[in-house]
Formats: structure tokens, sequence, C-alpha cells
């Protein structure tokens, strides 16, 4: 048997390593050698920490202290019987569920990107290879050129993870057939969206899928030399992504003429200061350089002038995860998943007031009532669902009308929000939507670099409008003034940021703008 105890950030902070030590400590006074406790990455359920699962019964304990060790010990290792006190009790059936197979919040996801995430040693190269970890690495450099790799990747359907959804296949074209000497690849690691840990997960949790997927990125374009931008916040996801990075180099994963063919490729980390304008991929690149992270304009591309002013491909760290996937098991495999223009799977970072919060992996295609209510658990406290805020400071709040949409990059767009990197704030009828819009614009505004005009300033005075609606001093007009800002600062910003920063305000103008009319009208 194992003791599988959970090692992710939001775990450790409920107490699990106190949990880790008393388990083995336990076990030792007790004379049991021949189980194994075990320390894995994130499951996702962080609420509900922290996570045991004893393998192979599955069985899933939370909420764990150090009291419950002992019991769990006696009672479910050494006699074969639950211990029913720290069983997750789900919302939807009203009662404890033993398996993590069973729970509504496992059950209904398709886990691939986090397949391993929860389940091996992140710090251990060992697991990562033994779950066929650099399978795909090997097949690439052994059986396929360079340009192959590109079109399976093309032909995977996958787009960007990191907000914009930009196939990621016509990517690696671009920088393939860019000419230059030397060639990067950048992992965007900048995760910033408020109430976003999608990539802090996945590098926590399973750290070599984003190698390995850099490695294959940058054997396809022709890059010996990758970056990850990681945000400094994350201390954990940067300590085990050194640990992966010298394991790795150890085996002979990365570095020089990996696997006999010739090949090299070499990683290094770059730890950010935390400015969100950052995860913009210019600003980024800037940053990396040295120089303080603002964007640059575009063109040049970074596919054709990137770091140091050679091709560079960015993608974010979901997307590199997904490689590896694509490559072992085809692109027909991967595009069987998902819709005609979004393929495959997406994580969500699900929180707000919905009854379970965490880290989701969904198809593409599947609605937002079927995240939030069949594996989310519905609303807390028995309350009446109000929006959803997909897509973080750049996305947009969708009402209860649109619950049946897809999720997918088109309908989203479509709908005034957008994908985002992943990010899924719940609010129920107590939520003032005014408020909403007015927290992730005055975010976006602190954000601002400042570099041009429309968002600088645009941003500000959009802000000030807002306060002034919510504090009871709107007039008419600003309704029509907010609008003709937004747009204004949408089509005239010189980066993302910008440009998507009015959206939660014209997507609740658009669904909600009863109740700014609410404010100003009866000086609510
Ligand atoms: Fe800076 Fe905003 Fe302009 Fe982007 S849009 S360059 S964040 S001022």
């Amino acid at each position: 048997r194992k003791v599988l105890i959970c090692a992710g950030t939001g775990c450790i902070s409920s107490g699990s390593p106190k949990v880790t030590e008393k388990f083995r400590e336990e076990l030792s006074k007790r004379g049991i050698t021949d189980i194994e406790v075990y320390n894995t990455g994130c499951h996702g359920f962080c609420e509900q920490g922290p996570i045991v699962i004893i393998e192979p019964d599955k069985t899933f304990y939370c909420r764990v202290e150090v009291d419950d060790v002992p019991e769990i010990i006696e009672k479910h290792l050494l006699g074969g019987q639950i211990v029913e006190k720290v069983l997750f009790h789900e919302p939807q059936v009203d009662k404890k569920v033993e398996k993590y197979t069973d729970i509504s919040f496992y059950a209904k996801q398709k886990r691939l990107v986090l397949h391993n995430c929860g389940h091996i040693n992140p710090e251990r190269i060992e697991d990562y290879v033994a779950n066929g970890g650099y399978e795909a690495l090997r097949k690439v450099l052994t059986s396929m050129s360079p340009q192959e790799v590109v079109d399976e990747i093309k032909k995977s359907g996958l787009r960007g993870r990191g907000g914009g959804g930009f196939p990621t296949g016509l990517k690696w074209q671009f920088t393939r057939d860019a000419k230059g000497d030397k060639k990067y690849v950048v992992c965007n690691a900048d995760e910033g969206d408020p109430g976003a840990f999608m990539d802090r997960s996945v590098l926590e949790g399973d750290p070599h899928a984003v190698l390995e997927g850099m490695a294959i990125c940058g054997y396809a374009v022709g890059a010996d030399e990758g970056y990850i931008y990681v945000r400094a916040e994350y201390p954990l996801a940067i300590k085990r992504l050194q640990i992966a990075i010298k394991q790795a180099e150890e085996k002979g994963y990365l570095g020089e003429n990996i696997f006999g063919s010739g090949f090299n490729f070499r990683i290094k980390i770059k730890a950010g200061a935390g400015a969100f304008v950052c995860g913009e991929e210019t600003a980024l690149l800037t940053s990396i350089e040295g120089n303080r992270g603002m964007p640059r304009p575009r063109p040049p591309f970074p596919a054709v002038k990137g770091l140091w002013g050679k091709p560079t491909n960015i993608n974010n760290v979901e997307t590199f995860a997904n490689v590896p996937l694509i490559i072992k098991n085809g692109a027909d495999w991967y595009a069987s998943m998902g819709t005609e223009g979004s393929k495959g799977t997406k994580i969500f970072a699900l929180t707000g007031k919905v009854n379970n919060t965490g880290l989701v992996e969904v198809p593409m295609g599947i609605t937002m009532r079927q995240i939030i209510f069949d594996i989310g658990g519905g609303i807390k406290g028995g309350r009446k669902f109000k929006a959803v805020q997909i897509g973080g400071p750049s996305g947009g709040c969708l009402p209860e009308e649109l619950l049946d949409l897809p999720v997918d990059y088109d309908s989203l767009i479509k709908a005034g929000a957008m994908m985002g990197s992943g990010g899924l704030v719940v609010m129920d009828e107590t939520t003032c939507m005014v408020d909403v819009a007015k927290f992730f614009l005055r975010f976006t505004q602190k954000e601002s670099c400042g570099k041009c005009v429309p968002c600088r300033e645009g941003t500000k005075r959009m802000l000030e409008i807002l306060e002034k609606i919510t504090e009871g001093k709107g007039e008419p007009g600003d309704l029509e003034t907010l609008e003709k800002l937004a747009y204004n600062i949408k089509n005239s910003s010189l980066c993302g940021l910008g440009q998507t920063a009015p959206n939660p305000v014209l997507s609740t103008l658009r669904y909600f703008r009863h109740e700014y009319e609410a404010h100003i009208y009866d000086k609510k």
C-alpha cells in the first residue's frame, strides 16, 4: 500500500508537511516498513486540504489533521476499515464518498494534462519516466523530422492556453521558418490573473512534462536554448523546476546530444518580479533581457525578432504540457476531443461562490453549467447563480442565460468574454456586478505599465466613473461615456493588457446594464 499526501502549495499551507511527518513517525513506531509515505503534487481540490489518498484502494481522505493519523493507520491500513470522519461529504447527494473516482469533482473531469499531478512525486524523475515520461522526446529525436513534429502539432489543433488561443503549430512554423543562427524557446509561467493557479499546479506537480514539451519544441523550431519565465511569488514551482532541470540533465534528457541524436537543449529559469504586464510576451522578453518589463510594438513578432533579437517561440505552461501527450498518442487522438475549433482539454481554476472550488480539467466544448453544477457542486448556501467571470481581468462576465454555452475559444469571444488563461469566478445573487467590473478594472489600471496613453489615462477615467457610480453619484450619460472610452482603449492600446482591460466593464454593461442604471437612477 501507498499513502499519497499532497505537497502542493494549497495543502502545504493547510498543514500537509506535519501530516506527512506524523505518518512516517507513527509507521516507524509500529515497525511498518512496507507502506510507503509519498508526497505528490496538487490534486486540485485545494479547499479540502490536507489531502491523503490511500492506494490502491483509491480512498480519498480530506482535511486530515495530525491527530487523525494514528486512526487512519490503525483502522484503515492495519484494520481494512474506512475512517468516516475524514471522508469527503458530497454536497450534491448529501453523503460521504469513499473513493476519489466516485467524487463528482473528479469523476466528471478529463484529467490529461493533470494526469500525473497528485499521483507522482514531482521531485523524482524516475517516477515521471516510469509513467511514460520523456518517451515523446525520444520518439521525435529518433523517428521524426523537425517539420514532421510541427505538422503533428498543427494537425492536433492545439491552441495556445495562455489566453489568445493562437494555433500552436502555426506559431512553431513561424519560428522554424525564421532565419537565424540562434533561436530560443520561452515558457511563459508568469501567471498573474487574480484567482488563477493552473500553471503553478502543473509546474509544482509535473515539472518534467513542461521541460519535455519545451525540448520537443526546441527540436521542431531549431532552438538549443530555453527559458522559463516564472513569477518569483511561486517559490515551490521554482524549486521543483530547479530539481527537475538538474535531474533531467543528469539523466541525459536535457543537455548535449540527447538520445545520441546530436540535438542539444538547455533550459534556464528566470524569476519575474511580479508585474502583471510581464505576462505579455514582448514585455516578458524585455524583462528576461534585463530591462524594465514593458511591451514593444509588434511587428516584428517574437517568432522573427524575439529574445535578444533572435527568433523565439513563446508558449505558456499548459500549452507545453500538452505537447508530450500529443506526440505520444498522436494528433488524431488529440483532435478527437473538444469542438471543431477548440481541441483537447482546458484547465480552469474554479473559485468564488461555488461549493467545490479548485483546479479542474475538462474537455473543450463542455458547458458552463456542467462545470459549475456537476463538477463544482452548485452555488454555496443554496443561493441562486448570477454570473461567472471567465478569463480573469481580460475576460468577461456571463449571465445565467449563457450557462449552456459551450466553453470554447470562439463561443466565448462571441459572447463578449474570452478563455483567457483559465480563471473562473462564480458569483451568486448577492453580488453587485458593477463592483465586480470595478474590481477587475482597478486591477488592470494598477498594472498598466503606463507606456501608452489610451491604457494609462483611459482606464483611470473609466475607473473614476465606476467609483462615482458605486458611490451613488452617477449621472445620466455616464454609461455612454464608459462605453465610448472602453472601445477607444480597446482599439488603440499597444498591448493585450490595454486591449482587453475594458472587457469586464463591457460584458457587465451588456448583460447587467440594469444594475448600473439602478445605481444611477435609484441612487443605490
Ligand atoms: Fe502598457 Fe497598457 Fe500600453 Fe500595454 S496597453 S503598453 S500595459 S500602457
